[in-house]
């Protein structure tokens, strides 16, 4: 029996997550007119070009491709994220 994708094949998670989500909405790039990611690769000397039908993040005026949300850990695809938060505020001390 063949599965459906590699995702189910592999057991791979390729959801994400944005822990620090204030202002931050995912997008679909939609149009043509050109757009770029607000980031640039280490040592790339050009911003990344937003392709038809690219799912990406906007904050304001900035905009962010996937790879790059995920480098600058803007997302993550840790699902259990919020637990692995260091906690700001002191446990009781009973
Ligand atoms: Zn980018």
């Amino acid at each position: 029996m063949q599965l459906e994708n590699e995702t189910e094949a592999s057991g791979e998670d390729r959801r994400l997550y944005l822990p620090q989500h204030d202002g931050w909405e995912g997008r679909v790039k939609s149009d043509s007119t050109k757009e770029y990611c607000y980031y640039k690769n280490p040592g790339d000397d050009f911003f990344h070009l937003l392709v038809v039908g690219e799912i990406y993040l906007v904050r304001g005026d900035e905009k962010c491709c996937l790879n790059c949300a995920i480098r600058h850990a803007i997302v993550t695809s840790d699902r259990l994220h919020w637990q692995h938060r260091v906690s700001r505020t002191k446990p009781l001390p009973f």
